[in-house]
């Protein structure tokens, strides 16, 4: 059965990459009728920031994401934090070491710096391995005796995973295809830390095996670490059933070169992040993809094609549909770049697909919010009539606040081209014909009020430019005689007597 786990550590906010990781793992297992996991790695307590699990936990499940096993879910391999799992890894690097394939070191951070220096001072960069190890005081370096001594007397000490001095690892990855590495170009990783925790890469394989995970699905940033991965499969004894791999492409800014990062967002204006986050250090309150206005599904059905491509012409996919079409085979090795306009696009899309009562129920609250009460289906038609102009919900308000309150103002480019010497006398015409209407439909309007109209020498644009400016307020909006019937006959002659005067 297919087991992947989405295994992010709590130092922030999830951005863009985080959850789409989250969600082509989501997509390949429930496409497989796998398992989906969230597993916390929060071994690094220095970096631990407060608030970012449940963030974390908060944004997939607005992504709508489920999770099978997890901190909250549970589940038969928990738990699912490492933090508490802490206990179990002491074993396994002991397993190492006792195999020879991990060492005690002892080296200080001043011994260590000082390898550092002298190694830049012949600019070069150190690194800790087999070249090295030696000139280190470390279990291989000392005798039996000297190392047991310090480790009897507490003096503090890593384990580092021994790089064997010259093999190549060859591993597949499922999109990168056949990759090679050199272990005399790679470092004796600390694997498990003086404090009594393991680092990322111990913890991250152990529970990996003990999970019974079937893939890694992770970001490219994680490729470097994978020969090291595969070489603790195999000194651990766990090469058959060790998890595939698959590294994913880096999600690209949208102009110019490198990742995309949260100061694009800033610079260009669009999130970088799922929900809104505040810094509990800073306050500093970053913008969120659900408080601008997206739909989870459109904002889902952007980052399923960062990186993935269907193979066919279809840019629009439910979560349904992306579990179905879904395939590592069709994820690029190349980066793919953001393009935040075209976010919005797809968000316009969800949002004209809507059926207007469920718009004007998203919208129905907005009007709250300025304290205005209004009747659901009329809501719902004018929603109908102004969504093809909208990207996000609150721009209904905008599109439309004319059927709600008489302008407060007049666009004065509008009325510089459409207001003219005689505009006031032919609307007070307009007003007075219009009062002698006994019904008020759109239909049952737009019939008289046009014969009327031919019968004058105005001009039929000329009419409807000033009749929408003062409707409105500017030149823009739905059929006009939609607008009358709806903010009624009384409201519509005191806008035009407003206008006029
Ligand atoms: N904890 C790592 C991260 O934060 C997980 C990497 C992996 O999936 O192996 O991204």
């Amino acid at each position: 059965k297919v087991r992947v786990r989405f295994a992010p550590s709590p130092t922030g906010p999830l951005h863009m990459g985080g959850v789409r990781t989250a969600l082509f793992n989501y997509l390949f297992a429930k496409g497989r009728g796998g398992d989906f996991l969230l597993r916390i790695e929060d071994t690094d307590q220095n970096r631990y920031v407060p608030g970012a699990e449940e963030y974390i936990m908060e944004s997939l499940a607005w992504c709508g994401m489920k999770l099978d096993e997890g901190p909250k879910e549970g589940g038969p391999h928990g738990p699912y934090r490492q933090s508490e799992r802490k206990e179990l890894y002491h074993q396994y690097a002991e397993q190492l070491v006792a195999g020879g394939n991990a060492y005690y070191a002892f080296d200080t951070p001043e011994e260590l710096d000082a390898a550092r220096s002298e190694a830049e001072a012949k600019g070069e960069t150190f690194t800790y391995n087999a070249a090295t190890r030696g000139n280190m005081k470390n279990s291989i370096s000392l005798s039996e005796a000297e190392w047991k001594k310090l480790l009897a007397d507490g003096v503090p000490a890593v384990v580092r995973f021994r790089m064997p001095d010259n093999e190549s690892v060859t591993e597949d990855d499922l999109i990168r295809g056949r990759v090679t590495f050199e272990t005399s170009l790679l470092d004796d990783k600390v694997l498990y830390k003086a404090d009594g925790m393991p680092t990322y890469h111990l913890a991250n394989v152990v529970d990996d095996h003990l999970m019974e995970i079937t893939h890694v699905i992770r970001g490219e940033e994680w490729l470097s670490s994978m020969p090291l991965h595969v070489l603790l499969y195999r000194a651990l004894g766990w090469v058959d059933t060790m998890p595939r791999f698959a590294h994913l492409p880096l999600i690209l800014k949208p102009v110019g070169k490198g990742k995309l990062s949260k100061r694009d967002g800033d610079k260009m204006g669009f999130p970088v992040f799922p929900l809104e986050w505040k810094d509990p250090k800073s306050g500093e309150i970053s913008r969120g993809y659900r408080e601008d206005g997206y739909f989870p599904d459109a904002f889902i059905n952007v980052l399923a094609l960062l990186g993935w491509n269907p193979g066919t012409e279809q840019e629009l996919f439910s979560m349904d549909e992306l579990v179905e079409a879904f395939s590592l085979e069709r994820v690029g090795k190349s980066g793919s770049r953001f393009d935040p306009e075209k976010t919005k696009w797809f968000n316009h899309q969800y949002l004209v697909a809507k059926s207007d009562e469920e718009l004007a129920k998203l919208f129905l609250p907005l009007l709250r919010e300025r304290g205005m009460e209004a009747n659901p289906e009329m809501v719902a038609r004018i929603c109908s009539m102004v969504k093809e102009r909208c990207n996000f919900v609150p721009e209904i308000w905008d599109q439309s606040y004319f059927f709600f309150e008489s302008p407060s103002e007049y666009d004065a480019k509008v009325v510089k081209k459409r207001w003219k010497e005689g505009t006031p006398e032919m609307m007070t015409e307009i007003a007075d014909f219009l009062e002698t209407l006994e019904t008020w439909k759109a239909s049952e309007i737009k019939e008289p009020f046009s014969a009327f109209v031919n019968g004058k020498e105005w001009g039929f644009g000329a009419v409807m430019n000033a009749f929408r400016l003062c409707l409105v307020g500017g030149g823009f909006g739905p059929d006009l005689f939609e607008i009358c019937e709806i903010i009624g006959k009384e409201e519509t002659l005191r806008r035009i007597r407003n206008g006029i005067a």
